[in-house]
Order: structure tokens, then sequence, then C-alpha cells
């Protein structure tokens, strides 16, 4: 397999420490709002190397944190008034719900930040006893100037980066581009005691410190956002590698960005979607497929009309797993003969590609094209002659594929029963928000589908009309 890595800025070979296993870690999210699009992107593309790897035969220990304290969790909590460890309460259940609702399986561990501040604290000892940190009125900060190799995962050297920084001068620093690792407490935050007084960790020293005591002091993989590859990343690598002497993370993976209507996300340009808002309209398999449409390092293009068009290219592959269903229960034949067995054995060459193009950093883009060449294959050549073992295969190898990218394990679709009365519900709740243009057009499109609706004193009812 090979994997771009973003310190050597190269595609490489991935070699695991451990044969066999992978070690990853993925910055998750700070818990003080719903989960966004930008970020369902990243936390799909975490789970789908996370998948990759076990389809590929690997043990995966994947750990992805939790910021459960930082400003923004703090202003937040003291706007809605209520505490920070309620807020973190709050917004991890919602993610889990997100998350869930995008098929993203669950992590092998989720480290809340505030359960580890003893393993902080002893984390920060060893980076001032090493010479790494210093203290001034109960801050520490981390002396950038004392690792050599800062700015090795942006390629930049330590004057470059402060060139290119906008920095606040703050005259206890002894150097500008030095951050913090501890903060003093400031009235209306939250603080634990610590050597330094009462305060609360730093943002980078929380991933560097659950990093080490979960996964150990050197990981196969570290993957985040492309936001996060600096300062966040290069500060988690300088604090490690003091500490512990060796390589923090032998491979690192960046996710890139996501934008709506070809523009960057933002609350203000009024196109900032969160994952539950897509997730009313779309089902996990179509934002997935979406999201997998380009490679994970290439910033994707989120629009209503991509969404829609998602919708028909996933429709057109459960299609096909549909059929296969449906043959099973209509041939005759039961079990496989030669010839099929050679046809089989022949739709290989689609497992193959796969593996091929996944091997290729994770090429999802052209993963999805071999399944579609499978599907098209069995379309054409699994029929009402054919025998239901190999119904069963070809169904079977279609949803194998589908597995590592997190997609084509449901059963499609919801039977037309259901889908109307859905519409239906939806249809009422919009006469009663008074939103009669969406209601008028949902009774537009059933009609448009021969299907027409009736108010009974029971409620409305449907039928459908030739
Ligand atoms: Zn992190």
């Amino acid at each position: 397999m090979r994997i771009y890595n973003t310190l050597t800025r190269q595609k490489e070979e991935f070699i695991p420490i451990v044969p066999g296993e992978v070690k990853m870690y993925g910055c998750g999210p700070t818990v003080y709002n719903f989960m966004h699009i930008g970020n369902g992107r990243t936390f799909i593309i975490f789970d789908i190397i996370r998948r990759y790897f076990e389809y590929r035969g690997y043990k995966v220990t994947f750990i992805q944190n939790f910021t459960d304290i930082d400003d923004k969790m703090i202003n937040k909590a003291n706007d809605e008034g209520i505490t920070v460890k309620e807020l973190g309460d709050k917004y991890i259940k919602e993610y889990y719900q997100d998350a869930d609702g995008l098929q993203i399986e669950r992590a092998t561990t989720n480290p809340r930040a505030t359960e580890y501040i003893n393993d902080i604290i002893k984390f920060i000892e060893d980076l001032i006893e090493a010479g790494f940190a210093y203290e001034v009125d109960g801050d520490v900060y981390y002396s950038t100037k004392k690792f050599a190799e800062y700015g090795k995962l942006v390629g930049q050297n330590l004057d470059d980066l402060q060139a290119g920084a906008r920095i606040s001068v703050d005259e206890r620093k002894k150097d500008p581009m030095d951050f913090a690792v501890w903060k003093a407490k400031k009235p209306n935050e939250p603080a634990w005691e610590s050597p330094w007084g009462l305060g609360r960790p730093g943002w980078h020293i929380e991933c560097s410190c659950m990093a080490k005591k979960l996964l150990g002091d050197t990981i196969d993989i570290h993957a985040g956002g492309m936001d996060l590859k600096f300062p966040h990343h290069e500060n988690e690598i300088a604090q490690s590698e003091a500490v512990t002497g060796k390589a923090f993370a032998n491979y690192w993976i960046h996710a890139a960005f996501v934008n709506v209507d070809n523009k960057k996300m933002s609350k203000s340009l009024n196109n900032f979607f969160t994952a539950r808002e897509i997730l009313e309209e779309y089902d996990a398999d179509t934002i997935r497929f979406l999201m997998l449409s380009g490679h994970y390092r290439i910033q994707i293009n989120f629009t209503k009309e991509l969404l829609d068009s998602a919708k028909s290219s996933i429709e057109r592959l459960y299609n096909c797993i549909n059929n296969l269903d449906n043959l099973k229960s209509e041939v005759s034949k039961k079990d496989i003969n030669d010839q099929e067995i050679g046809y089989l054995k022949s739709l290989d060459k689609y497992r193959e590609k796969f593996i091929e193009k996944m091997d290729d950093d994770f090429n999802t883009a052209d993963a999805i094209s071999v399944l579609f060449d499978l599907t098209k294959d069995i379309n054409n050549n699994v029929n009402i002659n054919s025998s239901i073992e190999l119904c069963e295969k070809a169904e079977a190898l279609i949803r194998e594929l589908g597995k590592p990218l997190g997609i084509l394990q449901n059963h499609m679709k919801k039977d037309l029963e259901t889908e109307i009365q859905e519409l239906i519900d939806k249809r009422q709740q919009a006469r009663k928000d008074k939103d009669f243009a969406l209601a008028d057009k949902i009774r537009d499109d059933l009609k448009n589908r021969n299907i027409v609706l009736e108010d009974t004193p029971q409620g409305v009812r449907w039928k459908k009309i030739d």
C-alpha cells in the first residue's frame, strides 16, 4: 500500500511498526457545536482509511479524541449558562448521532482531553525537565527554538514561519513562535490543580499526550483536516519528539476541505451546512458517495445538484443488488454450474482492480468506477437463467467492495408505502409551518408519479391512478 505522507511530501510504501497492525490517531472535534459537512468529510475519510486497512487484514487501533476544553468551549458554555462539562456531554452525544448517521464506525477509543489532565501535567513536567518548556506566571510555554526540527511538517524553518504568521505580541514569551502548553486560570474558567497553580491544558498538548498514552511513543498514522497541519500538528510533533526522542508518527495524512457552491464554507456566506441538515434530505450512502467521488487530498465541491447526481449514482448500484435479490426468488436453478463458476472467477479482476486503486493512496474516485464496471458486467450476465448461488455470490462481491467505502451495506429502497407516507407527513408539517410552497411541491411531485392525495376525516389518504 502506498500513502501520501505530508511529512516527506511523497507517496511511500506503508510499513507498519508491528506487522499486520495499524496504530492510527485522528484529531477529533472540539465539542461545542454540531458537526458541519467539512468535518463530516474529514471523519468519513478517517473511517475509510480505517475500514480499508481492516479490509486488507490489518488489526487497526484507531483513536479519535474529543477536545472538550479550550477557548471555544469556555465561551460557548458561558454564553449558554452551562458548565464546560455539560456542553461537552451534550455535543459528544450529538457527534455520535451524526457520525452514526453517516455510517462512520466508532473509533476504538474516543478519549476526552479532560479525562487525561494528570497525564498532560506529567507530560508538561517532562517537557520542562528536558528544557523544552518554561513557566511564566502560571502559564507554561513550549520553546520552539529548542526543537531544531521545528517546521519540518510544513517544510519551513522558524524564521519563515514567523514571517508568515500573525502572532500576537506577548512580552512574556521568549520567542514569538512559542506556544502555550498550560494556561493559568482566568475568571469564569474551569481549572485544575497543577505545579504551576490552577489552570488548564493548551490544545496541542492534549493530542500529544493522549496519542502517547493510548498508542505509544511512535504511531503509524496521524490524520487530521488540512487546516490542522500548522500550527497544531507541527506543535504536536515538537512536543512529542522532545519528550520521547523518537519519531512521533511515521505517516501524516491530511484531508482536504469541502467547498459549497464553489465557495469556502462560512456562516457569513450563508453556505454553511451541518451534517444533520444534509442527512435530513439525503441518506448516508449518497453523502458518502459524493465525498468519495473526489480524492481525499483534493477539495471537493458540495452542491444540491451534485448530491442529487450522487443519489442517482448510488441508486444505480443498489439497483443491481435489488435485481439480484429479485432474481433469487424468480430463478429455478439452485446450484452453480461450471460455466457460472468460470464467470464468477472472471469477476475477480474487479476485486483486484479495486484493491489496486485503493492501495494507491486511497483512490476512492477510481475505486467507485470499478464498482460501476462490476455492476454493469453483472447486469449483462446474470439473469433469469442463472442459479440462485450465482446471484448470491455476485451480490456478496458488490457488498464486499462497498464495505471499505462504507456504502452498499443497506437494503435499498424503502418500499413505496413507507416512502409516500413520509412525504405525506412532510407535507402535513409544511402546512403546519405555513410553508405552502413546499406543501404544494410535494403534492405536485406525487401527482407526477400518478399518486393523488385525498383529505378524509381519518387523515390524508393516497391512491395510485393509472
Ligand atoms: Zn490533534
